[in-house]
């Protein structure tokens, strides 16, 4: 079953030409067709101007099954959300009233608030209760153009609840249309029974935890909060080498609240990205360059909890590659669009229109290692694309604050008409 979409206004492709990622100068080259065409299976077959794929359909040399009119509006990869925590349970709106009163982070914390807020209840939560909520969340978001995403544990903080939630990720990557990978991220803080003696926590995920989650075959990557008044580097260090040894790739969430080197210890130890990095030096700039590593960065975070932005330019400037994702969680950045994440990234980032989109969808299929098969318009690869409503994608920058997809294909399939696949 071939079909053809033409009368696209505005086609962009992001097309890497085989690379696994766009760094630097190149992240402003998104490939974009006027007035294109394509045809599609699960995967894309060919890609031009509608003129072409007119003359090829008169020579019989293209024999689409169905053809859509575009009608002028806009395609576009589909964006890959590389860092979130939608499984959780409870709500901490409460605690967010109080922060916008003006009360300081130990008030809310004497009131019961903060990150032990989630644990206590997501450690009550039976796994069809997180199940539930997650489906939620993870279906706004892809009804706001998400085809991809990264879920991670970590409200857990002892070993059930964490593998609760690994186990809730499984059930969710089943059963949802697009590609779910999963993060163990049992160093996300400490919990209370360990505040006296933190390094026995480090020895529980590294002897009980990690080894559990690579028995089952729970997750795809490790990661931890290397930051001050969380993990060291000494106990990141140790956390990542026990986890190389049992398999897993490691993510780090790095230097969101200070510098500590993280983004270094990030590049030293391989990792696949490091996220956050509002206050990356330039030494972890130059290691996460040289080791590969993405900077996945997350302005509506610090929207959200009011930081100043990563330095987005810099890092470009640098020749890095730059990856974009909500952060959607409970605390400290509750959104699930990334087209808002996207607009925060131009305005308060200062990245161009072009950048953004790359960032998006091409290099955070990267940060999730499914660029291969996802994240630019190309020939091979599998069919997941937008249709937004709009006749430019600059567009989608211009016009912010509202939903403009309106279809979202995974697979050559369209999930949102398609009722069978919606959760
Ligand atoms: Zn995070």
């Amino acid at each position: 079953m071939q079909t053809l979409i033409k009368n696209i206004s505005s086609l962009v492709t992001v097309r890497a030409d085989g690379a696994r990622v766009k760094a630097g100068a190149e992240m402003q080259n998104i490939g974009e067709i006027r007035n294109g065409a394509f045809l599609f299976s699960d995967k894309i077959e060919w890609i031009g101007t509608t003129q072409e794929a007119e003359k090829l359909i008169s020579e019989r040399k293209l024999l689409p099954d169905t053809i859509i009119d575009a009608g002028g509006k806009t395609v576009l990869p589909g964006f890959a959300d590389s860092h979130t925590h939608i499984v959780f349970a409870g709500n901490r709106s409460d605690e967010f009233a109080m922060r916008l009163r003006g009360a300081t982070y130990q008030e809310i914390a004497l009131a019961g608030g903060g990150i032990l807020a989630t644990v206590k209840a997501t450690r009550t939560a039976s796994l069809e209760q997180l199940v539930e909520k997650s489906r939620k969340l993870a279906w706004t978001a892809i009804r706001h153009g998400t085809t991809a995403l990264e879920i991670k544990s970590g409200y857990g903080l002892d070993t059930a609840t964490e593998l609760k939630m690994l186990r809730a990720i499984q059930l969710l990557k089943l059963e949802l249309p697009v590609y779910v990978k999963t993060t163990f991220l049992g160093a996300h803080d400490f919990p209370p029974e360990y505040s006296g003696n933190r390094d026995k926590y480090v020895d529980l995920i590294c002897n009980e935890m990690l080894p559990a989650v690579a028995e089952e075959h729970l997750a795809d990557y490790c990661d931890a909060f290397v930051d001050k008044g969380y993990f060291t580097i000494e106990q990141g260090k140790k956390i990542f080498n026990r986890a190389k040894e049992l398999g897993l790739k490691i993510k780090v969430h790095a230097d969101e609240l200070t510098n500590v080197s993280a983004g270094e210890l990030a590049g030293r130890m391989g990792a696949v990205s490091a996220d956050h990095l509002l206050f990356a030096s330039d030494a972890s700039i130059s290691a996460m360059k040289s080791a590969g590593t993405i900077a996945t960065l997350l302005p509506g975070t610090a929207y959200f909890i009011r930081m100043p932005y990563a330095p987005a330019r810099k890092m470009i400037e640098n020749g890095m590659a730059v990856a974009l994702a909500t952060d959607c969680n409970p605390g400290s950045c509750f959104t699930e669009n990334m087209q808002l994440i996207l607009s925060l990234a131009v305005i308060n980032m200062r990245m161009t229109a072009e950048e953004a989109l790359t960032a998006a969808t091409l290099n955070g299929a990267a940060a999730i290692e499914i660029s291969d098969k996802t994240g630019s318009i190309e020939v091979g690869k599998n069919a997941d694309f937008l249709i937004a409503d709009v006749s430019s994608y600059t567009d989608l920058f211009y016009h912010f604050g509202i939903n403009q997809i309106s279809e979202v294909w995974v697979r050559g399939e369209n999930v949102i008409l398609n009722p069978s696949l919606r959760g």
